[in-house]
């Protein structure tokens, strides 16, 4: 599913209205009914509850008025809010306020009232409509908007927000200034990035979309390409039937050192519930041989030492062929010694890589060698990037335009992990708003980054695996039944019941 920026949904409307001809107010009205449907199908019937709508001056607060004027078909209960006698409304808005007006709607202004009395008035509605400002928000929330968004946050019953809550940057997610909290989001057409990221994520609440009637055909003048992740967009490689182990690949994970035996299990282990062919661990004796007590199916490629070194290199040598597919770096440590070794497993072998944890920390010192370079995923959360690109960390979280920028700088394919994880080849961007706090521990971007391997060693390519691996990881932590309470090996077994879900 496309999701768009504040600058695109704007273009798609004017278009809509300039290029093809149907009237601006066609379309509010078309928004307004909408989020009347949409409160329909979650409140139930509309006659026996009452509506308070709060209005700003542009578009938004149009929709607000043609929301109220229909809701006035169902209930005498509605009241709509306005903000100040003198604001230059829209023209749209101006219009629907007139026809409010006509079919005998009433406004109060804000501008005459206390606070008090418009905490009480928030009360006494059972449903507060939020048509403050929608995409159209260009500077931080400032007072009276930011009192009464407060206002609404405290004193609401159930807040429902038209198109964005009132506060939230269409294009970041960030809070401007001051944002509402709303139960439901009825937004137009395609979700926008700020319902995606969080903060907005979370003050959007249940986020529903509606169509209003913009053509089709006018997503081609978008400038970019960006993507919710949803199930229908997920490639699982097929299984043929006619096949053997080798059919489906082969995965080395490279990684391990005296404190982290675990890492490069996790991540043999998701290469293995992908369904690769065949899955080794290429590490320190130790870390090895405990894998391969825990999961017999995985082959030890063991090195005599406590961790890898530049002579660990000529070793693996033996074991990489043109199928395979290489993670590099779960639980590798950060040894001077294991740096030479990483830089020369990139200057030789040319086979797709997955670089994630400790292999981002030692790629960061040669960095430039991914210019040079073709299919190489890396898979940072925020702090792995921030460090790697010499940033802060919220400069980087959730950082959608950076991704894509760092994705063409370096050749890669980029997945920049958490609670959203934004995936990105350069052009497109996808978001995945699969997992929970079920994978907030220890582990599991080890077993993010087994998964995507054991997708491209069955043919998927390095975007599409990383992709489905992302989601079906999220999927899997959603299937536990307590979340939160979850061994990391328990998100594994749930992750052939996640790829069920998107083959059958
Ligand atoms: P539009 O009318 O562009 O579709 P909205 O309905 O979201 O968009 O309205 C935003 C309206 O509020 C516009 O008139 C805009 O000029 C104004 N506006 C934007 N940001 C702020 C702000 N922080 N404080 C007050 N008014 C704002
Ligand atoms: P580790 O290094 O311990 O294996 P990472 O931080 O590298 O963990 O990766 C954590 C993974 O779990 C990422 O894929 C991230 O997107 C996911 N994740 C963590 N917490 C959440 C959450 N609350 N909701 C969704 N996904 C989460
Ligand atoms: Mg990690």
């Amino acid at each position: 599913m496309r999701v768009v920026t504040a600058s695109e949904m704007k273009k798609l409307d004017e278009k809509t209205i300039k290029n093809i001809g149907i009237p601006s107010l066609v379309l509010m009205e078309r928004a307004g009914i909408s989020v009347v449907e949409a409160l329909w199908r979650e409140l139930g019937n509309l006659s026996n509850q009452s509506f308070l709508i709060i209005c700003g001056k542009g578009n938004n607060g149009g929709d607000g008025l043609v929301i109220a004027r229909e809701l006035l078909n169902f209930t005498e209960a509605v009241k709509v809010l306005l903000f100040d006698s003198s604001e230059k409304l829209s023209d749209d808005n101006r219009k629907n306020l007139e026809l409010f007006k006509n079919v005998g709607g009433e406004v109060m202004y804000i501008q005459n009232m206390n606070y008090d009395d418009i905490a009480q008035l928030i009360e006494n509605y059972d449903v507060v409509v939020d048509a403050i400002f929608g995409t159209g928000l260009s500077k931080p929330v400032t007072s009276p908007y930011n009192e009464i968004i407060d206002l609404v946050n405290l004193y609401s019953k159930y807040t429902v927000s038209v198109d964005l809550p009132s506060g939230i940057s269409a294009d970041t997610g960030k809070i401007l200034g001051a944002a509402v909290k709303a139960d439901l989001t009825v937004t137009f057409e395609f979700p926008k990035v700020g319902h995606i990221l969080f903060p907005g994520r979370k003050l959007t609440g249940k986020l529903k979309i509606a169509k209003i009637g913009i053509p089709r055909a006018l997503q081609d003048i978008l400038p970019s390409d960006r993507f919710l992740i949803t199930p229908n967009t997920i490639k699982i490689p097929e299984r043929l039937r006619e096949s053997n182990k080798g059919t489906f690949g082969k995965v080395i994970i490279v990684g391990g050192s005296p404190n982290y035996i675990g890492a490069p299990l996790l991540s043999a282990l998701g290469a293995i519930r992908a369904g690769a062919g065949l899955v080794y661990l290429f590490g320190p004796e130790k870390v090895v041989y405990n894998a391969v007590q825990f999961e017999p199916g995985i082959i030890a490629c063991p090195f005599n030492d406590n961790y890898l070194t530049e002579k660990a290199f000529d070793y693996l040598l033996r074991f990489v062929d043109k199928k395979t597919v290489i993670v590099l770096g779960p639980g590798l440590g950060r040894e001077k010694e294991t740096e030479d070794f990483v830089k020369k497993v990139l200057q030789n072998l040319s086979v797709p890589m997955v670089i994630d944890a400790d292999g981002l920390y030692h790629l960061s010192n040669f960095k430039d060698i991914l210019g040079s370079k073709q299919n190489i995923v890396l898979t940072p959360h925020p702090g792995e990037l921030a460090r790697f690109e010499n940033l802060s960390v919220e400069k980087v979280k959730y950082n959608y335009i950076l991704a894509e920028e760092i994705a063409i700088k370096y050749h890669t394919i980029l997945a920049l992990k958490d609670v959203t994880t934004i995936i990105t080849n350069g052009k497109n961007v996808y978001f995945n708003i699969t997992g929970n706090t079920s994978l907030s521990k220890g582990g599991s971007g080890d077993i993010l980054s087994g998964l995507i391997a054991g997708f491209i060693s069955q043919g998927g390519s390095l975007l599409d695996s990383t992709i489905a691996a992302s989601y079906i990881l999220g999927r899997a932590a959603e299937l536990y039944d307590f979340e939160g309470r979850n061994k990391i090996t328990e998100i594994l077994d749930l992750i052939p019941q996640a790829i069920r879900e998107v083959v059958s």
